[in-house]
């Protein structure tokens, strides 16, 4: 097993990049997922949050593409890997790389620049900006393609975009994918690509029923599987408060911000867009250091929020699970949960923004009387430990912030149903407890002791 990046005999063009980028020792996941896919396996790659997975997807990929086999090592003219056509056309895009996401689309995109040569070319496309960018900027296909399901179909079906010659295809946060939500879109896409292909899935989080679904779409794949049970990062720690009705919670989110480290950043979870914006706006809005995403924000004011956010601009970042998966944002200390998460994996992956790359961080959730009893089973089931915080004194709130005007249209909306649009507007009608059930309501449940 590779205890070191150098132990992976990668080219030096690699290795020179990890190592300016100060990575010296592969994450488990890293090093249980990177070899295998070297050899051209299929991987089903599973390991907490933060914990590495893009670059256990990405090196791979950077690494033979750089080293081309064999069979193509002798043209100069292949140094970024993909074959060429006899007429000359490079038979390209050769890697696909889904993500649930717009942001994670351009993060996982970012983050490929970071480490691979210039010749290896990219794209991420995802909705909320033009299609005639992408029609045009598809003039010349990229090398590797990062992409949302929707635009992505949308560039497929109006023959934009050509990915018969894919050979290496990851979906990230992979249970998502594969999920009611965007299964069928998923589905259309594996039609444009060629059967002959390397799949690789990485997620924290597989049921059993999304890991049965997974393997029909993967040759004999390799399982790596770290941390086996646990998708959230030990260093993270686990809190929840129990509060009487509404202006409680907000008072008490405020307090909490106000409490944050220097240079510490937060983010705040609610379930429904309407109440990310309420909520925003109640806390002083971007005045007072706090932004807000949801799916119905534009594309544009999206990033600008969240590259505020990433930069220290804004401290605060409240959103709906648009923001929960696969973010990585340095100095998220705290996540707070507004209210139960309506799943045990939005919770892990809303959790799972901070404690990443083995850092410490916490996580609160707010929660009334009843809430109390399903999040403890919640949390028993993900075996993880929790404790009832005493409130702190509530501040009072600031001067509301002018809610913001009601969404921007976009006007480029994808040409979908609405149920396969954006994530973040399905509504957890189903919620994934397993067969036992949630817990009933009926009971009181019994006090526990404020800590
Ligand atoms: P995941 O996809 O598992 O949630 P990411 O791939 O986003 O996690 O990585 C989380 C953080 O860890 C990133 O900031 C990344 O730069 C950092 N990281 C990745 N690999 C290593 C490594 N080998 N050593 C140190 N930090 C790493
Ligand atoms: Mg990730």
């Amino acid at each position: 097993m590779a205890s070191t990046f150098a132990d992976f005999h990668l080219s030096a063009f690699l290795t020179e990049r990890l190592t300016s980028q100060g990575l010296t020792t592969p994450t488990p996941i890293q090093q249980a997922a990177i070899r295998p896919a070297i050899e051209g396996r299929d991987v089903l790659a599973q390991a907490k949050t933060g914990s590495g997975k893009t670059l256990a997807f990405l090196i791979p990929l950077i690494e033979k593409a750089v080293r081309p086999s064999p069979a193509t090592a002798t043209d100069p003219a292949h140094a970024a890997g993909p074959r060429r056509q006899p007429t000359g056309h490079p038979q390209i895009p050769n890697a696909l790389i889904l993500a649930p996401t717009r942001e994670l689309a351009l993060q996982i995109e970012t983050e490929f620049r970071k480490y691979a040569p210039r010749a290896l070319t990219s794209l991420s496309v995802y909705g909320g900006i033009p299609l005639v960018r992408h029609y045009r900027a598809l003039q010349r296909p990229p090398i590797v393609i990062v992409g949302t399901p929707g635009r992505l179909l949308d560039l497929l079906r109006t023959k934009h975009l050509n990915l018969s010659h894919v050979q290496y295809l990851v979906m990230d946060e992979a249970d998502q994918m594969l999920d009611r939500g965007f299964l069928r879109d998923i589905r259309q896409i594996l039609e444009f690509l060629p059967k002959q292909r390397q799949t690789l899935l990485f997620s924290a989080t597989f049921s059993p029923e999304i890991q049965a679904l997974a393997e029909t779409m993967m040759r004999n794949p390799v399982q790596a599987k770290v941390d086996m049970g646990v998708s959230s990062p030990v260093k993270i720690s686990h809190g929840y408060y129990v509060v009487p009705g509404e202006e409680m919670r907000v008072r008490l989110v405020h307090t909490l911000l106000g409490g944050l480290p220097a240079g510490g950043r937060a983010m705040v979870f609610c379930e429904q867009k309407y109440k990310v914006r309420k909520l925003a706006a109640r806390l002083g809005g971007e005045s007072a250091s706090v932004g807000a995403i949801t799916g119905n924000h534009s594309q544009a004011q999206r990033e600008r929020t969240l590259s505020a956010f990433r930069a220290g601009r804004i401290r605060s970042l409240v959103a709906t699970d648009v923001a929960a998966r696969g973010l990585d944002i340095p100095d998220v200390a705290s996540v707070i949960h507004y209210e139960l998460p309506s799943t045990p994996n939005s919770y892990v992956h809303r959790a799972g923004r901070t404690g990443r790359a083995e850092k410490e961080g916490e996580t609160v959730l707010i929660l009334t009387a009843q809430e109390e009893r399903e999040y403890l089973y919640m949390v028993r089931r993900l075996r993880i430990e929790t404790r009832r915080l005493q409130a702190p004194e509530l501040m009072p709130l600031p001067a509301p912030a002018a809610q913001e005007p009601e969404e921007e249209v976009r006007r480029h909306q994808p040409r979908r149903p609405a149920q396969y649009a954006d994530p973040s507007r399905r509504r957890h009608d189903v919620r994934s407890w397993g067969t036992q059930g949630p817990p009933t309501h009926q009971q009181t449940p019994k006090p526990r002791p404020s800590r």
